[in-house]
């Protein structure tokens, strides 16, 4: 049985997460782990933008001496970032830099196809963890959960919940509290629902762990900002939550301006410019007056994203002012900035869709190819396809079974090939990446004549 009341995870020599005070913020690299330069290049960058945490994919056993290198070249350069070696699948892989890194990220369903061999692998694991005083994150992606689990309660959000606790009770069998829980989706109501069957299932078996919060694949631009302040906005204005990435398919430095305005607002450090709002016929009716374009939309984002998720309200309209980059005020209603950030955020909250719901990855060092650009070609061409669940993923390995819920997935396979999936099926392999984007609408077009 699980014993103690609350936790604080030790990440390194000085980072702590669970501390009540202090939301801990990170991001990842997307460069690839063998090319050391690159990702030392991106670490100094991310440590000094003020990334408290740095990620960086360790696909397999090759890699292991690349990340032991760049953790000696930032330790020697003064540079005492944690940094958390991200491993899918292979056990081995996360044994071997468990002793180098100070946390790392796995699923432990996926180590093993058999569940019994999974957990002695999880334990093997934990073990080395706990000599060298490595933090272990449990990262459950809806999606990626293992047969086992989903055999018994399906894909659901109930499903990553008992997952989780599953996981946590084999650590604490083996006496390691050092653990931190990610449940995330691209699905804002999947994601929240999730983490907040975790926090219950924890408080009830008396242990909470800290919980680290993101929406994965969330995109990039307006987007994906305000798809992952609503989820996660959700969570912490409720008291759930103690770490958080805001994934973007954008330069990982991007990431920490919105992961840090989280932070600073749930952590008390800062308040929304919301100036009134009232509610009628559960329309919510906001005014404004806000310092910039963006403070106002991640202000908005977080002031409505939980009560629409949580279906206290149906709409929102705005009004008021912020002021523009040249120093002009801008009316937020007559400017029709007002009915974006209404569409965007009825979207962001699955509550109304006004374009195609995009799934893309931030992309790693698993990526291989422009995921960026090919991100946005997609969007371009497809953005008539309102409704449509379509996903652009950076590599084959992980991006099927990530894209969870998506109509139609765009796979970057490497060496200038793509995959085209109709749901979770791959229709089409080996496309020249130059035909990709026109198979994927002759595709769909097919479909919907049909
Ligand atoms: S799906 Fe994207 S973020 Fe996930 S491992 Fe593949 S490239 Fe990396």
């Amino acid at each position: 049985m699980l014993k103690q009341k609350t936790i604080q995870v030790k990440v390194g020599n000085d980072l702590l997460i669970g501390d009540p005070s202090h939301i801990v913020i990170q991001t990842m690299c997307n460069t690839h782990t063998n090319d050391i330069d690159a990702t030392l290049a991106q670490c100094r960058q991310l440590a000094a933008s003020g990334a408290e945490l740095i990620r960086i994919t360790v696909p397999g056993m090759k890699d292991v001496p690349c990340i032991g290198e760049i953790h000696d070249t930032l330790r020697a350069e003064g540079i005492a970032t944690p940094l958390v070696a991200d491993i899918h699948f292979s056990s081995e892989t996360a044994i071997a830099v468990a002793s180098i890194v100070e946390k790392v990220r796995i699923n432990p369903g996926n180590f093993h196809p058999d569940h019994e061999e999974a957990k002695a692998r999880f334990a093997k694991l934990v073990s080395v963890c706990k000599a060298h005083g490595t933090a272990i994150r449990i990262g459950l992606n809806h999606g990626s959960l293992g047969k086992y689990i989903t055999e018994l309660y399906g894909n659901t959000p109930l499903a990553m919940a008992k997952a989780a606790m599953e996981w946590l009770a084999l650590c604490d069998e083996n006496d390691f509290h050092n653990v931190v829980v990610s449940l995330k989706s691209s699905n804002t109501v999947v994601m929240v629902e999730a983490y907040r069957i975790l926090q219950k299932l924890m408080q009830e078996a008396g242990c909470v762990y800290p919980l680290h919060l993101g929406v994965t694949e969330a995109g990039n631009g307006d987007s994906g900002r305000i798809k992952s302040c609503v989820g996660i906005s959700a969570l912490l204005s409720q008291g759930i939550g103690n770490t958080i990435r805001v994934s973007l398919t954008e330069d990982p430095a991007a990431e920490l301006p919105v992961a840090a305005f989280l932070a600073d607002r749930y952590g008390g450090k800062s308040k929304s410019s919301l100036i009134s709002c009232t509610t009628k016929d559960r329309v919510a009716y906001a005014e404004y007056s806000s310092p910039d374009r963006t403070t106002l939309m991640l202000d908005a984002a977080c002031d409505f994203g939980r009560a629409l998720l949580d279906r206290e309200i149906d709409d929102v309209v705005f009004s008021g002012n912020y002021i523009a980059d040249n120093g002009e005020s801008v009316d937020i209603a007559e400017s029709g900035f007002g009915s974006y950030l209404q569409d965007e955020i009825l979207q962001a909250a699955r509550r109304r869709f006004y374009k195609p719901e995009y799934i893309a990855c931030p992309g790693c060092g698993r990526t291989m190819y422009n995921l960026q650009e090919a991100f946005e070609t997609v969007k371009r061409r497809t953005s008539h396809l309102k409704g449509m669940v379509i996903a652009v993923m950076g590599c084959i390995v992980n991006g099927p079974g990530e894209m969870a819920d998506a109509d139609w997935g765009y796979v970057g396979e490497g060496n200038g090939k793509v995959s085209i999936y109709k749901k979770n099926v791959p229709i089409l392999r080996h496309i020249p990446e130059s035909e990709a984007v026109d198979r994927l609408l002759e595709l769909i077009d097919a479909e919907v004549r049909q």
